[in-house]
């Protein structure tokens, strides 16, 4: 099925896949939407960023404060969501594991483009393909921001001694007059001073550098801070296991830095990651892993030793069977292998990369 979470005031419109519901434990990684829109109810439709609300639909809506509207229901999304029980401790543990895994090595385009200015990505792409995803950016506002809504969630902890944290913001933000279901709007200004009620700190500095700053550190304080560290592991986590078993897809942007689907298919390729540098782009079709068969036995599959023979095997021959661009035609660019025993440098480095066994990523 598609997917979709649209949020109303007093509603939302939810989509999961059939199961999500009978299938309790492996449908986990699917239940999140229904926390997200319900936060929308407060964090959107209540509360609105000033350049978000317009009189009429003459006036055209700019989206400035997203970061807020989506990015700290992103992050309520996945608390309540464990607070609540929707889905497991584990699976949302694993959740905020992939955004911090994506946005400490899989977005080089941190190096030049702000978490805020991506919030004019929507009216830019219309959530169409893009070619390089982790060079130009897409909404990051949702799940940097939740990343950023962490370490503040921390720094609030830590600077109270325990006493306070997002929480107390949220009240103070979103808990105002209630049973009002007209739209209260805010800018930048309001949100730093109620969080200086809550707890005073630089939150104006704090904000303006996460966000509104290019090429910043890995945003992984708020994973430290609460006594979590980002690992790599050769298996996937709970998260990204459910979505690869469901949607038959291989993430390796850790390692080839590729994601494929099930038909070999390079559905993304990450930027100056081992695949990029040996030529492998998206839409590449990956048709063989190692020395492919020229010549198939019936009782013992590939015959090497006859292509060695015939003198029928040459590496650009593998280079060119490897990979094509999803048809008939000669690839229009050539890859090495990925592994095998004729390689160049750059296969050398794939093997290398591969070796890595930076699959994926955990918090523990
Ligand atoms: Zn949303």
């Amino acid at each position: 099925m598609g997917g979709i979470g649209l949020e109303h005031h007093r509603s939302s419109e939810n989509q999961q896949e059939p199961k999500s519901w009978t299938d309790w434990a492996g449908m986990d990684w699917d239940r999140n939407v229904i926390a997200h829109e319900f936060v929308h109810s407060w964090n959107g439709k209540f509360r609105r960023g000033a350049d978000a609300w317009t009189p009429d639909y003459q006036q055209p809506m700019q989206n400035t404060m997203l970061w807020v509207y989506e990015g700290q229901t992103q992050f309520w999304g996945y608390v309540l969501a464990a607070r609540s029980g929707v889905q497991s401790r584990d699976m949302v543990m694993a959740m905020f594991a992939t955004a911090a895994g994506k946005y400490a090595e899989g977005t080089p385009g941190r190096s030049w483009r702000s978490v805020e200015d991506t919030v004019n990505a929507p009216q830019l792409m219309r959530r169409r393909p893009l070619p390089y995803t982790s060079l130009t950016r897409s909404e990051d506002y949702y799940v940097e921001g939740a990343l950023t809504w962490l370490e503040a969630d921390q720094i609030i902890r830590k600077g109270t001694g325990g006493a306070k944290g997002l929480d107390d913001f949220a009240k103070a933000f979103f808990g105002v007059r209630d049973g009002d279901w007209g739209e209260v709007t805010y800018d930048f200004d309001e949100v730093v001073k109620v969080l200086n009620g809550v707890y005073a700190y630089d939150w104006a500095g704090f904000l303006r550098t996460r966000l509104y700053d290019t090429n910043q550190p890995a945003p992984l304080n708020g994973v430290q801070m609460a006594g979590y560290k980002l690992v790599w592991k050769d298996k996937p986590n709970a998260y990204e296991k459910g979505i690869a078993e469901e949607r038959k897809t291989l993430d390796l942007t850790y390692s080839l830095g590729v994601t494929l689907n099930k038909d070999g298919d390079v559905t993304a390729t990450l930027w100056d990651g081992p695949a990029y540098n040996a030529g492998i782009v998206n839409s590449t079709k990956i048709v063989a892993v190692g020395r492919p068969c020229l010549f198939v036995r019936r009782d013992e599959g590939c015959d090497h030793r006859r292509e060695d023979r015939e003198g029928a095997y040459q590496p650009a021959d593998q280079a060119r069977r490897a990979v094509s661009d999803g048809g008939d035609r000669l690839p229009r660019r050539l890859a090495p292998p990925l592994a095998g025993e004729h390689h160049t440098g750059q296969g050398q480095r794939l093997r290398q990369a591969a070796h890595r066994a930076r699959q994926v990523t955990n918090l523990s």
